[in-house]
């Protein structure tokens, strides 16, 4: 099931719901390497930029389903980190915070 949304402004107001909704989750973390604690978001909604984990079925290459992620950086060592968008767009679709 694809939590892509056919409405371009819906969708953008989701991105931004759930880039706000990590930013408080992530509140309190320490960089993994580093222990840093400042982040750069690299997925930008107003750019329509994100980074997708791309899925593959078996040996044949061929592309199964496309999951949208969420990439930060930390702003020290350039640590990555991503998460996947499904869980959060489903408490935000959901009203959750
Ligand atoms: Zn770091």
């Amino acid at each position: 099931m694809s939590t892509e949304v056919s409405d371009p402004q819906q969708r953008l107001e989701d991105r931004r719901r759930v880039s706000e909704l990590l930013k408080k989750e992530l509140q309190g973390f320490r960089c993994l390497v580093c222990k840093g604690i400042e982040f750069v978001e690299l997925d930008l909604p107003e750019e329509d930029l994100q980074s997708k984990l791309m899925l593959y079925r078996g040996g044949d290459q061929t592309v199964g389903e496309y999951s949208p992620l969420l990439t930060i950086a930390c702003t020290h060592c350039g640590r990555i980190e991503q998460f996947a968008e499904q869980p959060l767009m489903a408490r935000v679709k959901a009203g959750i915070r």
